[in-house]
């Protein structure tokens, strides 16, 4: 039995005043796990401020430490009280270049510091277009989740980039697709671990289309942008989970 997860991804959005939005939201009352990733000047603050609410960060870097202006490592983030680190989002792979190599190695940093990975993948317009999503998604599956992965410690995002931000949903079926293919290509790989490990759906995930998505085979949660920002907008989204 997969337990739900309601992921926040606040982005670069927030100030210190944006953290009564996590104690509007409250202690979790239901069954899934509610995760909130503020940027990082905010973590160590959001951190245990509301019991029952987890909080990531939204990248590490691999290294352990070092010579590297501005970054921060995964046991940095486990310094300010995170347990969870958002890697290999598609704006991080479009505006810092990261490639699969990268998210690899991002992703055994966080789990050597103990952190859960969420790792996401999605494709471009162009690339659902021209009928290349799945092998997309596979080869970033392939290249971006090392061996090793296991239930405790990696979460999959399946983020259509054209979805993200824009309103634009995929139709039922298409989710069920991808998800669908995700778990075949992950129980290739880690075998029965892989029925543990979590497949989030993200783009576009409202209170009024949530319950809808969460109805989808092998959905086991959100990652949600712009509507986590709120806790009117994002507790809506945890109840369709509960
Ligand atoms: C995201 O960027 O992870 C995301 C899903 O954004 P939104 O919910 O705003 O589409």
């Amino acid at each position: 039995m997969r337990r739900k997860l309601a992921a926040g991804n606040w982005k670069m959005n927030g100030s210190r005043a944006a953290l009564a939005e996590l104690e509007a939201l409250g202690s979790p009352s239901g069954a899934a796990e509610v995760l909130i990733c503020p940027p990082a000047t905010l973590l160590a603050q959001a951190a245990g401020r509301v019991e029952g609410i987890a909080i990531g960060g939204q990248d590490c870097h691999a290294a352990e430490k070092g010579a590297h202006t501005g970054d921060i490592s995964a046991a940095m983030l486990v310094d300010a009280g995170a347990s969870h680190v958002i890697l290999g989002h598609s704006e991080r792979r479009a505006d810092h270049g990261e490639s699969d190599a990268d998210v690899r190695a991002k992703t055994e940093a966080a789990w050597g510091a103990g952190l859960v990975a969420i790792v996401c993948v999605g494709e471009t317009l162009a690339q659902r277009e021209d009928g290349s999503t799945l092998d997309v998604i596979g080869a970033q599956i392939d290249g971006s989740v090392p061996d090793g992965a296991t239930a405790a410690n990696t979460v999959i995002a399946y983020e259509p980039v054209w979805a993200i931000g824009t309103g634009k949903v995929p139709t039922n079926d298409q989710i069920a697709e991808v998800h669908d293919a995700l778990r075949a290509r992950l129980q290739t790989r880690f075998g029965a671990e892989a029925d543990g490990i979590r497949l989030l759906y993200g783009g576009s995930v409202k209170g009024s289309n949530a319950a809808e998505i969460f109805a989808v085979s092998n959905v086991d949660g959100a990652l949600v942008g712009g509507a986590s920002l709120k806790a009117a907008d994002f507790g809506p989204i945890i109840q369709a989970l509960n």
